[in-house]
């Protein structure tokens, strides 16, 4: 089991016009939000996100719910950003600390932490800071491009990497809290944090001091140092404390990590495109064989037959359908010099109607014959075949 007893302070701090901290705490929930944003906005992000957890973690007393309650507050305070204009730009940070129940039904702190809030733990005296700030400057720090000492003055130094309400995605770093009975922890807002030095904070914070004691002494040292923030600290202690069966330490994130999301879908992707690279032209070529062989097969059946018809005065042998088939136009192939106008009457009627014959040998041979038939065709009764070859020029 683990029980705590606790106290907490709020103030507006001495340069500030209204306290836009929020604070809660119970037997097994604490949390301190600092809310951002013009127009009370601010007040109305804290507010709501310490509403929005509590709910959530009555209903799911487990890291998961604690998380999950986290998730939801975002979502919320970022809707309510979006759907109301005196709410644009809200934002708040969040830090907190509930007793959650795991798997071997072991109830154990676990600290959720979003913005530039921070949990300290005093033991004899002495602090440790728990959280990482999610502020430029510290992540900068993190990284090694300033000094704390630079840190601590730098212009970017309140300027948060993350919060809760800013965007749709939350990276929250969760942590099992270990502690031994005595230990006490401190949650604060930044007006306290950056008023003080980490010694003033440890002095303060511990014993002989009571709890009681203890929180309001900070929130008057802090508006002694300026007071130019709303100022809040809670303070729990600890009478007897369990480890996690199995403790956590890490940042979980709402955010489908860049790796998973450039890998998932492309295997399958790929795979895909695998299969596009041998059935797609395998699809194409079969598309094509059949059209071409319709082709040919049109093409065949509607050249596969000749016919005597007027070509602008004079005979002439087409090859094809005299009407075409689809596209397939008849074709000249040959004219003769033969005038329509000397043909005999009944010919020259069968000719406009087109006289079919199966090869272009016959019908050669019937223009031939329709000539010889005629009275003055330029060419004797007697003409032969191939003198009458002769005549004809190709098409
Ligand atoms: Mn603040």
């Amino acid at each position: 089991m683990t029980h705590w007893r606790h106290a907490e302070a709020t103030d507006t701090g001495l340069v500030r016009q209204s306290n836009q901290d929020a604070v809660y705490v119970d037997d097994s929930l604490a949390i301190v939000a600092d809310g951002m944003g013009g127009h009370a906005a601010g007040e109305v992000a804290s507010e709501m996100t310490i509403e929005m957890l509590h709910a959530g973690f009555v209903e799911n007393r487990t890291v998961e719910g604690l998380y999950n309650a986290i998730n939801a507050a975002n979502i919320t305070v970022l809707n309510d950003a979006r759907d109301n204009p005196n709410h644009f730009g809200m934002g708040t940070t969040v830090i907190a600390l509930g007793l959650t129940v795991d798997d071997e039904g072991v109830t154990s702190p676990t600290l959720c932490h979003v913005g530039d809030s921070r949990a300290y733990q005093l033991r004899d005296g002495a602090l440790r800071q728990l959280t990482d700030d999610h502020s430029v400057a510290e992540e900068w720090v993190r990284m090694g491009r300033l000094t704390p000492e630079e840190a601590a003055v730098h212009p970017r130094r309140h300027q948060l990497t993350r919060g809760v309400g800013v965007e749709e995605a939350i990276a929250v770093d969760v942590m099992s809290v270990h502690a031994l009975a005595g230990d006490r922890l401190l949650l604060c807002s930044d007006g306290l944090s950056n008023e003080l030095d980490s010694d003033t904070l440890a002095r303060l914070s511990s014993a002989p001091f009571t709890l009681e004691e203890a929180v309001l002494q900070l929130v008057e040292a802090a508006k002694e140092a300026g007071g130019r923030d709303n100022i809040t600290a809670v303070l729990l202690e600890f009478d007897e404390v369990s480890e996690a069966s199995t403790p956590i330490k890490r940042t979980i994130s709402s955010i489908t990590p860049p790796d998973a999301r450039a890998t998932t879908p492309t295997t399958p992707k790929r795979r895909k495109r695998h299969r596009l690279t041998w059935r797609t032209p395998a699809a194409l070529l079969l598309f094509a064989g059949v059209f071409v062989g319709a082709y040919f097969v049109v093409h065949w059946y509607a050249y596969s037959t000749y016919y005597l018809g007027n070509d602008a005065g004079t005979v002439a042998v087409f090859q094809g359908q005299p009407s075409g088939i689809l596209w397939f136009k008849p074709i000249k192939v040959f004219d003769t010099n033969y005038h329509v106008s000397d043909l005999r009457s009944t010919d020259r009627i069968q000719l406009n109607q087109t006289i079919a014959e199966p090869t272009e040998a016959a019908a050669l041979n019937y223009a031939t014959y329709l000539c010889t038939q005629a009275t003055s065709c330029g060419a004797s009764t007697t003409t032969t075949t191939s003198t009458t070859t002769t005549t004809l020029k190709k098409g």
